[in-house]
């Protein structure tokens, strides 16, 4: 059965409307559903405090690792800061007067996310150092199990498994023999002492411009290994005084604005990078621009930091520092091709041998991984790997054709770029919430996304995808296989309104 009538679920009828209560009063087949979140980093998070707030009662949250926090727990290294807005970069519901500065430090925002955990007191609903490993499809109902061998049965997963979360290695000749120390950003090694070190990077994305910005004065030297040059958009971070911060204490509509208003203005940096042509880019690029003419003084250094591609292209650099930094007289940029890694250090293709005590790989993610590695099993016998292949797809980046009563949170081809991945998950859990009251108390089963309502969207994502920025002629993680970027290729405001209530055109909704 296709959705009722394929209208938008704008209201919901009163029968079944239903904040808080379990109980809805007059509902036709209500029923308690039982619903695993898997991941409890800030959109697993979201979602345990979402279920609570609708009354699901029987949840469990699963993480894989010791402790919440996701993206804030892995990634310890120096600078590690968010780069949008602190008072952004919190839930709407949540607002935290205490934020130290502009662009909050990562431990910071590892500790906010604690706090919302305790707040809501969800520590007894989360298994941490549990994996889910497998989930399989069997009489509408998901079997799922983990790496400790626990078992559980659910009506619903919501899938809050991260987008960057997998550390992607390079391949590089000679990288295992490397003498000294060696890892990636995301698994900082802080026995390992830099100060007074000759360090070497690999990479020059937002997480290696905010190492270089922090340890530039620290080690003995920086070799900053460059590929390709980034535009870096200059924003001062400054800490907020002792009265901003009584002030943003004692009148919490100051930051409930400031999200407001901070909200907007991304959205119009979101809005625009989904048009090459339009005015704002035009203006960042120029911003970019003046912040390397004014603030790189060798002009041979000037140009190999001069970028051949359009800002924004990839994802915006934000610094208060990296120019600074990268003319300290302790750091080098080096933009000869790596040619292999030697016991001793990093050889170039010009023969030079930069004598390293370590080496670190800003070398980012496996973007497209999302749920995977988990086993994944839905109708038929179809697995996620066959679904996915040769690359993943949701229906409005949430819901997958034969995987019923599955939802991804921060899905493939979602809004990912520079501004609040928060502010997408809360959005995306507003639509994931109207089609778990399906479930609940619509007297459906099962909910699927449809293949021909996926394969058009998809269709027209790649088609819009060649008015963005992101197909202006650079490399980047937001590029699939093909070279279409896998993000969302419309206009936030359009995401907005498509989250305000799922099309229930676009699903099979199967009865009880
Ligand atoms: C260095 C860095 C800086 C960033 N800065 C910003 C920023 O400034 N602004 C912004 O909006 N975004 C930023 N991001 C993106 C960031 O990832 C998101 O903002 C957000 O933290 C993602 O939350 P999440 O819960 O979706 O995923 P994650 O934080 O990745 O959490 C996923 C969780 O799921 C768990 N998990 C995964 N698989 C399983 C499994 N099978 N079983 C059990 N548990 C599992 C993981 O252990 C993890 O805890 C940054 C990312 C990085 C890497």
């Amino acid at each position: 059965m296709v959705g009722p009538a394929g209208g938008r679920l704008t209201v919901w009828p009163a029968a079944v409307r239903s904040r808080y209560g379990a109980a809805v009063p007059g509902a036709p087949d209500h029923r308690q559903l039982r619903i695993a979140v898997i991941g409890a980093g800030m959109a697993g998070i979201l979602s345990a405090i979402k279920l609570l707030e609708d009354g699901y009662d029987d949840f469990t949250v699963y993480e894989k690792a010791d402790r919440i926090g996701g993206t804030w727990r892995e990634n310890t290294y120096p600078g590690l800061a968010c780069d949008v807005p602190s008072h952004l970069y919190s839930y709407s519901f949540a607002l935290n007067p205490g934020w130290s500065r502009r662009f909050s430090p990562g431990p910071e925002i590892q500790r906010y996310f604690e706090r919302v955990v305790d707040d809501h007191e969800l520590d007894d609903r989360i298994r941490l150092g549990d994996e889910v490993t497998s989930l399989e499809l069997r009489d509408g109902q998901w079997h799922l199990e983990t790496a400790a061998g626990h078992r559980d049965v659910v009506d619903a997963v919501i899938a809050a498994t991260g987008v960057l979360h997998h550390p992607r290695y390079p391949d590089i000749e000679g990288l295992d023999d490397f003498a000294g120390a060696c890892f990636h950003t995301a698994r900082w090694d802080h026995s390992v002492d830099i100060d007074g070190a000759r360090v070497g990077m690999i990479g020059t994305g937002s997480t290696a411009i905010q190492i270089t910005g922090a340890i530039a004065e620290r080690v003995g030297k920086l070799v900053l290994f460059q590929r390709t040059a980034q535009w870096v958009l200059q924003a001062e971070n400054p800490a907020y005084s002792d009265e901003e911060l009584l002030h943003f204490r004692d009148e919490p509509e100051t930051i409930a604005a400031m999200h407001h208003d901070l909200s907007q203005a991304f959205g119009i940096f979101a809005n625009a990078v989904v048009d090459a042509d339009s005015p704002e880019i035009k203006m960042i690029e120029q911003a970019c621009l003046d912040n390397l003419e004014q603030n790189v003084h060798d002009p041979e250094l000037r140009e190999r930091l001069r970028p051949s591609y359009r800002a924004a292209c990839k994802r915006l650099v934000v610094s208060p520092d990296f120019y600074d930094a990268i003319q300290h007289p302790n750091a080098e940029l080096v933009t000869e091709r790596i040619e292999k890694v030697e016991p001793g250090g990093v050889r170039t293709a010009d023969g030079r041998l930069h004598e390293l005590d370590v080496l670190v790989l800003a070398t980012g993610f496996h973007a497209d991984a999302f749920m995977r590695p988990m086993h994944i099993v839905g109708r038929d016998g179809v697995t996620l790997a066959d679904a996915w292949d040769p690359r993943p797809t949701a229906y409005m980046s949430i819901a997958i054709p034969e995987f019923p009563n599955l939802f991804m949170l921060n899905g493939p081809n979602g809004p990912v770029g520079n501004f609040s991945l928060i502010e997408v998950a809360e959005l995306q859990f507003g639509y994931i919430r109207q089609l778990l009251e399906q479930l609940r108390s619509g007297g459906i089963a099962e909910v699927s996304a449809t293949r021909a309502a996926t394969e058009a969207q998809d269709a027209a994502r790649v088609e819009a995808a060649q008015q963005t920025i992101w197909v202006t002629g650079c490399r980047s993680w937001y590029l699939d296989d093909r070279g279409v970027p896998a993000v969302w290729p419309w206009s936030f405001d359009r995401f907005r309104k498509e989250m305000a209530a799922p099309d229930l055109a676009a699903y099979e909704l199967r009865p009880r």
